[in-house]
């Protein structure tokens, strides 16, 4: 019987409510297999804040240390509520980089998938999303723009003015170009290198370590692409791609792009890898306008479990077991609000129903 201890940290606004339904995943996954999760819960993003004065507590951060794995909600609070908190001590600055620095979680993969039988969730013609969406981002996670120097100030002519750097070294380059070469891999062997190397000198260095790295990996076809004209190319003619590599703000913004061509930042899990240690989240945010209201998607959050199961437990089998199940409930017509729009003939179902029915799909597949 395997043991494994896994850092539930739930987070803000819907992170709690989509958790939950996450943890009734795993629960079922404890039934059907040899394994045993134990789960320590743990305050992180605001509401650490304002429980203990600190996003990223220490008796958070001993618990994510011990763990196996980590597994986290969304964090955030609206624009307003924001600002209740210090610039310093807000949820992002104070919390989630700390924690992918901490654990230096370099790799960030997020796939962006809609079978072709879903089409209708997407916003896209149907013609356009011809056999479906099936792509995977993946991101560097602790470099760039968000990791560098910051600073503001008042200059010598009394205006008040900021500064942040954009910082890559080589070493850093290399290896996300190492995974997204493997993952391209063992998929189509095409990748997708995006960069801005007209303007941006470190898309200059980026595209030149990538030349090197994909000498190691002649049977993958490398295809550039500015990552402006690739958001374009993404709503135009998303069945092109399949893996894209990019610096890290590049990868924030486009995925949620991504989930924009599905129909909803809900179908977004994520993976944050690093050598040593994972962490697994939606790739959204704490969606406050919906939160507390049992509408939320969950599939994110149980997909972020699904690919923690495949990445940390070395379980991919009952991992696609748990996509099975929640695509066999969107196939039996229900979804929850944000993908079941008046006139789509979708069956609305609440995110604790959502949770119900993967439970009750995974539990009658075969065990593994
Ligand atoms: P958001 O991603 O929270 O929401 C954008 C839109 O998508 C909203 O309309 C929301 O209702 C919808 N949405 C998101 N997830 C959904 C789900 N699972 N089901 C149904 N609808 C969903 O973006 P935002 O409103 O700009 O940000 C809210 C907060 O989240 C901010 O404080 C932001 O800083 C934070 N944030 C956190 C993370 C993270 O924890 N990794 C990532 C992005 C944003």
């Amino acid at each position: 019987m395997k043991h494994y201890k896994i850092a539930v940290l739930a987070g803000d606004g819907i992170g709690p409510e989509i958790t939950q339904e996450a943890i009734k995943v795993l629960k079922v996954v404890e039934e059907r297999n040899d394994v045993t999760f134990e789960l320590m819960p743990a305050l992180f993003g605001a509401c650490a804040y304002f429980a203990t004065g600190d996003a990223f507590p220490q008796e958070t951060i001993a618990i994510c240390d011990q763990a196996d794995a980590i597994l986290k909600g969304p964090i955030g609070l609206s624009h307003e509520e924001s600002k209740k908190i210090p610039v310093d001590k807000q949820p992002e600055r104070g919390a989630l980089l700390p924690l992918r620095r901490r654990y230096n979680t370099y790799a960030n993969f997020r796939p962006v998938s809609l079978p072709k039988a879903l089409a209708h969730f997407s916003p896209l013609k149907p013609e356009v999303i011809g056999e479906g969406i099936d792509l995977i981002m993946v991101r560097e996670l602790v470099g760039g723009l968000y990791f560098g120097e910051k600073e503001m100030g008042v200059n010598a002519q009394g205006l008040r003015y900021v500064r942040e750097t954009l910082e890559y070294d080589e070493a850093q380059i290399r290896r996300i170009m190492h995974q997204a070469f493997k993952l391209a891999m063992k998929r189509r062997k095409l990748l997708h290198n995006i960069h801005k190397s007209n303007v941006l000198k470190s898309s200059v260095l980026w595209n030149e370590v990538m030349e090197e790295v994909a000498k190691e990996y002649p049977e993958v076809k490398v295809v550039n692409y500015l990552v402006d004209a690739a958001a374009t190319a993404l709503c135009l003619n998303p069945a092109q791609f399949d893996v894209m590599v990019m610096e890290n703000m590049f990868g924030d913004i486009l995925s949620d792009q991504g989930g924009g061509i599905l129909g909803s930042l809900g179908l977004m899990p994520s993976a944050c890898l690093g050598d040593d240690k994972a962490y697994y989240e939606p790739s959204h945010g704490s969606a406050p306008d919906i939160a507390g209201k049992n509408i939320a998607n969950p599939y994110s959050m149980i997909g972020s479990v699904a690919m923690m199961l495949e990445n940390s437990f070395d379980m991919a089998d009952e991992a696609k077991n748990v996509w099975a199940a929640m695509q066999g409930v969107f196939a039996d017509g229900f979804s929850t609000a944000d993908l079941s729009k008046p006139g789509s003939g979708v069956k609305m179902i609440s995110t604790v129903e959502f949770g119900d029915k993967v439970v009750e799909k995974l539990r009658a597949m075969p065990k593994v």
